[in-house]
C-alpha cells in the first residue's frame, strides 16, 4: 500500500531506540524525511546513519531532553516545517502509590502530559495554515487498564489522554489528525528494565520474569517495534485522514476488555 506520504518531514521524539525508533524507520519506508531525537548523542547518530543508509531519506538528528524546554527550543530550532509529529519520550519510573510526592508528579506530567501539548502546540498552528497535518502520541495500554505499580504513568498519560480527545476534534476540520498509540508490552530497552525489576524482586531470572508476563498476553509474545511502527505509519498517512482522536491499543490482547 502506498502511504501517500513520500516527501513528507516528520519529527519523532525520543528515537534512537525502541518504538520510536520503530516508528522512524517506519516512516522512512514510507519516503519521510526525519528529525529524530533522544539524549544520547552516539546512539541517536547511529540510528541516523542507518536509516539514511537503508532508506536514502534525509534525517537530522538533535540530541537534547525533549522533556526540558530548552531541549524542545533546540529540537524546534533545528527542525524547521514539519507535517508529521511523533510525541514519545521515557516512562516514569514504577513504584507503590504512597511512594510519590509532587516533586515526582510533576516530572512525570512534564514528561508524558506537558511536553506533548507544548510540541503539538508549538507544530500544529502551521499544520493548520497548510491544511495537512498528523499527530501520534505513545501512550500506553495503561490508558485502558491501569498498571497498578506504574501510578505515575496512569495518571500523567490519562491527562493526555484526555486533552487530545478534544483537541483532535478541534484541528481535525483543518486536515490535522491527532491520534494516540497504547504499546502493551513491547522487546524493548524499557520493557527489559521492566522485567529486571521482577526478576529482582520476584528472585527469579530474567528470562522467567519474560515468560512470565509473555504467558499473560494472548498473543503469547511480546510486540516488536518493526509492529508498532508500522501502525505509527499508518496512522501518520493519508489513508488515516478519517480516524480521529482515537486510543489504539497494540497489546497482543493483553487488556482484557470488550470494546
Ligand atoms: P526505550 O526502548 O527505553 O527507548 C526510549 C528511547 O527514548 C531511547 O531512544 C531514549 O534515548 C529516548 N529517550 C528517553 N527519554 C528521553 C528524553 N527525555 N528526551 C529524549 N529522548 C529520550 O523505551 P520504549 O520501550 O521504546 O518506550 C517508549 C515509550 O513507550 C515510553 O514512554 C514507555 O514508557 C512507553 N511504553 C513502552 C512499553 C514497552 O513495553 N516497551 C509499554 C507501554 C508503554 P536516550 O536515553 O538516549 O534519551
Amino acid at each position: 500500500m502506498d502511504l501517500g506520504i513520500k516527501g513528507r518531514r516528520a519529527l519523532v521524539c525520543a528515537s534512537s531506540k525502541g518504538l520510536g525508533r520503530g516508528c522512524a524507520e517506519a516512516l522512512a519506508e514510507a519516503g519521510v524525511d526525519l528529525v529524530l531525537n533522544a539524549r544520547g548523542a552516539e546512539a541517536l547518530e547511529t540510528t541516523a546513519e542507518a536509516i539514511r543508509a537503508a532508506h536514502g531519506v534525509s534525517v537530522t538528528a538533535v540530541a537534547a531532553d525533549i522533556t526540558s524546554e530548552d531541549g524542545r527550543a533546540a529540537v524546534l530550532a533545528k527542525a524547521g516545517d514539519l507535517d508529521i509529529l511523533v510525541n514519545n519520550a521515557g516512562g516514569p519510573p514504577p513504584g507503590l502509590w504512597s511512594d510519590w510526592g509532587r516533586e515526582d508528579f510533576i516530572a512525570a506530567l512534564d514528561a508524558n502530559m506537558l511536553t506533548p501539548i507544548a510540541l503539538m502546540t508549538a507544530l500544529m498552528p502551521k499544520m493548520i495554515d497548510r491544511g495537512w497535518g498528523r499527530v501520534v502520541n505513545i501512550t500506553s495500554q495503561s490508558v485502558k487498564a491501569p498498571i497498578p505499580q506504574l501510578g505515575l504513568s496512569n495518571a500523567a498519560r490519562t491527562g493526555l489522554t484526555g486533552y487530545v480527545a478534544g483537541t483532535a476534534r478541534q484541528v481535525a476540520p483543518f486536515g490535522v489528525i491527532v491520534n494516540n498509540l497504547l504499546p502493551g508490552i513491547h522487546a524493548t530497552d524499557r520493557a527489559d528494565a521492566l522485567d529486571g525489576g521482577v526478576s529482582q524482586k520476584e528472585g527469579i531470572s530474567i528470562n522467567q520474569a519474560r515468560a512470565n508476563r509473555a504467558a499473560t498476553i494472548p498473543a503469547r509474545r511480546y510486540g516488536t517495534a518493526e509492529e508498532f511502527g508500522a501502525m505509527c505509519a499508518f496512522l501518520c498517512s493519508e489513508r488515516a485522514g478519517f480516524i480521529v482522536g482515537q486510543n489504539i491499543l497494540l497489546d497482543g490482547g493483553g487488556t482484557n476488555a470488550t470494546i
